[in-house]
Formats: structure tokens, sequence, C-alpha cells
């Protein structure tokens, strides 16, 4: 049987970032992902600002490449007013396609192993994990991270989740050249159902993405109709979707995603990104929360495997502390500005209230984000 002081469940964000700290440190990392790289991925794809330094420390770099700087929020309600706003930290636009991969350029370098593969069980027994992968002989691991997303097999095998508890959102994404879409404006456009974010990527291409309620979309039943009918209520997505040319043949799509936070701690597994909590994504911050977890378990993780600082116990408790102290609030007051950006009446209100004066958006937006990582 193969062995790996930390095995990692999933190479996005969060993954790659754990893989990348502790193989810096010397351990031996196996990450197992489901899917080889460079590959899409639904995202609106602005990442605040607020990792660009750690990113740097930690040899992934995000300032000599010449992705867009975003730092201005224009808002606007689908029969309503639309108002921009400098944003405190701002952000950059950079596809999932060359983020990813530039972590995982970063892994290779530093020597950690990737299997191309799903990982179908996990066993704790007293000290270690035994991890099942499919069409693999099993590997032994002295720590296991789960960084496996939204949502994976893995959670009813966990019993992170029922079958049937409900998920009822969906999302959809694409590229596009010739659109109108300033370099440093991140929009986000509400409709009946549901909202999008558009800004642009790398090469001047303008990522649209968008998030809908599986119950809005079922009455079209497909993307191109949903587009029509429902998306370009909006004037702005209108004159985007009329004008704009699909980069991908056709847009990307995901389902049956829910939000919210979830058990940090499985079965002595470590979880991050995604896996331990999702922000709503017109917060802007998921890429961000992903790569901070991540750190933050890597960190106590090193406490644990160096064997003289935390037992495995007080580690699972200094994370889920570490945790909860960053990203609990966020979670929450992104649930509270989703249900008012889909209550059209509210939406309409608040962004009159707040066309009056920026520092309060500003105030919202502060709160939703996190300082930089200091390492
Ligand atoms: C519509 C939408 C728009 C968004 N827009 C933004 C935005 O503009 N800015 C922002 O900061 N955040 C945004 N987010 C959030 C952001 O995309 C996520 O928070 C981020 O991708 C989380 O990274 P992760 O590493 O946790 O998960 P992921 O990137 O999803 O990675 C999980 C990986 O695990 C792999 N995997 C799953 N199961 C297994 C298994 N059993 N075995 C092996 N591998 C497995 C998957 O293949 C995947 O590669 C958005 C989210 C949505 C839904």
């Amino acid at each position: 049987m193969k062995c790996a002081d930390v095995l990692i469940i999933g190479g996005g964000l969060a993954g790659l970032t754990a893989a990348i700290e502790l193989s810096t440190k010397g351990y031996r990392v196996v990450v197992v992902e489901k899917k080889p790289y460079p590959r899409h991925k639904v995202c609106g794809e602005y990442i605040s600002q607020e990792i660009v330094p750690y990113m740097q420390g930690i040899g992934v770099n995000l300032i000599a490449n010449d992705f867009p700087q975003i730092d201005t929020l224009q808002l606007s309600a689908q029969n309503g007013p639309a108002v921009s706003v400098k944003l405190p930290l701002g952000g950059i636009g950079i596809s999932r396609y060359e983020l990813d991969n530039l972590l995982y350029e970063k892994c290779i370098y530093n020597n950690v192993k990737f299997i191309f593969s799903t990982v179908t069980n996990v066993q704790f027994n007293s000290d270690d994990f035994k991890v099942t992968i499919e069409s693999n002989p099993k590997i032994k691991a002295g720590l296991v991270f789960g960084a496996f997303g939204k949502r994976s097999n893995l959670d009813v095998s966990l019993k992170r989740r029922t079958p049937r508890q409900k998920s009822p959102w969906l999302a959809v994404k694409c590229h596009y050249e010739y659109g109108k879409h300033p370099s440093n404006v991140v929009g986000l456009h509400n409709f009946e159902g549901g909202y999008a974010g558009i800004s642009q990527v790398e090469k001047g291409k303008i990522n649209l993405c968008y998030l809908a309620s599986f119950e809005s979309f079922k009455s079209y039943g497909n993307i191109e109709a949903f587009n029509a009918e429902v998306v370009s209520k909006n004037p702005f997505l209108a004159e985007f979707l009329s004008n704009a040319i699909p980069v991908f043949q056709n847009p990307l799509s995901i389902a049956q995603i829910s939000f919210g936070k979830r058990p940090l701690v499985s079965n002595h597994i470590l979880m991050c990104g995604d896996t331990a909590g999702i922000i709503h994504p017109l917060c802007g911050n998921g890429m961000a929360m992903a790569i901070h977890g991540a750190y933050i378990a890597a960190s106590v993780a090193h406490k644990f495997l160096s064997g003289y600082e935390l037992s495995r116990t007080s580690m699972e408790k200094q994370y889920e502390k570490e945790w909860n102290a960053h990203f609990k609030n966020r979670i929450r007051l992104g649930e509270w500005l989703q249900s008012v950006m889909l209550h059209t009446k509210w939406f309409n209100l608040g962004l009159r209230t707040i066309a009056k004066s920026d520092y309060l958006l500003q105030s919202i937006i502060r709160q939703t984000h996190g300082t930089p990582i200091l390492n």
C-alpha cells in the first residue's frame, strides 16, 4: 500500500493551496483530483485582492501577468436603478482555467503527487486513514483533507448530506468576446429568480456567470430560452448578450447547489474550501475564502504533523475555532444579502438608499470580505 503524510481529496483552489503549503514544509502530499488541468469551471472569476500578496508569497504570481484590475462594482435591479461604487479592496479578473493551473504548476514544482481519479471511501482506523480510489490501490495517510467542493459522492458516504437534501440552485457560465464591458468593473445584475456577475478575465475575454433558482429555470428547460426570456429582462444583461459572441461551444452549467456552513471535521477529515462552507457568490469572496481556509487548515495540520504542538483532537478543535472566527459571520451576511437581492421590491429600495451614500455599500462589502492573510 502506498503511503502519504497528507492526502488531499479534490484539487480545486482549497486543495491546491493546502498542497503547496504542506509540500513547502517538507511533507509527502498526494492530491486526488477527478479532472486533469487546465479546465474551465463555473465561477464568476473575480478574485479579491485580499489573497494576492499571500499568493505571491507561496510562489503563485498574480501580479506580473496582465490580469484585469477591478476597482468598481456596478449593481442593477431588473426594473430599477443602477449604482456604481468603488470597491474598498478591489480584485483581479482571472479565469479558473488559468488560476487553478498556476497553482497546479507550483504543486508539481514542489513535488506534490497527483492521482487523477475519484475518491470513493475514506476509513479512519485509530491513528491513520485508508483512502479508496477508483481503479487504484488504497493509500494510507496520516491526515486527510476534504477539499472536494460544493457537492460530491463523498458527502453521502461521509453522512454529510442525505440523498434527499434540497439543493435548489443552478449556475451557468460562458466566456464571450466583442461584448461591451469595462475591464475595471465587476457587474452584478439581478433578474427574476437570480442574478448574474460579469467581469473581464485575461486576454480580453468577458465572463458572464449567473445563479438562478431551479424553480425559475425549469419551465424554460434550456439555457438559450432562459437567457432570452428571463436573464435579458435586465437591460444591462440584454445589451451585453445582444452584442457579445460566446467563446465556448456550449455554456458550462452545474445544478443542485446549496449554500451555508457545513461540518468542518467529519470522520477526522479536515474540510476546507466549499466543502467547509459556501458563501453566496454575490459576495465575490468564495475563492479567497477557499484559499484562506486552506492556509488555516495547513497551519494547524503542521502543528499536529510535526509531532510536538497539537494532538489530533486539539488540532481539529483549533481548526474549527479559527475557521469560525474568520468565516462564519461572512457566510451569514451573504445569506441575508442574497435574500435581499432576490426580493425585487427590497432590492429596488436598497439600491435607491445605497445610491445616496457610497459609504453604506462599501461597509457592507468590507464585512463580506476579510483582511489580507498574514503568513
Ligand atoms: C455561480 C458561482 C459564481 C461564483 N463566483 C465567484 C467569484 O466571482 N469570486 C469568488 O471568489 N468566488 C466565486 N464563487 C465561489 C468559488 O467558485 C468557490 O468558492 C471555489 O471554487 C471553491 O474552491 P474549492 O477548492 O473549495 O472547490 P472546487 O474549486 O469546486 O474544487 C473541488 C474539486 O474537488 C474535485 N472532487 C470532487 N469530488 C471528488 C472526489 N470524490 N475525488 C476526487 N476529486 C473530487 C472536483 O473535481 C473539483 O476539482 C462562485 C460560485 C458559484 C457557484
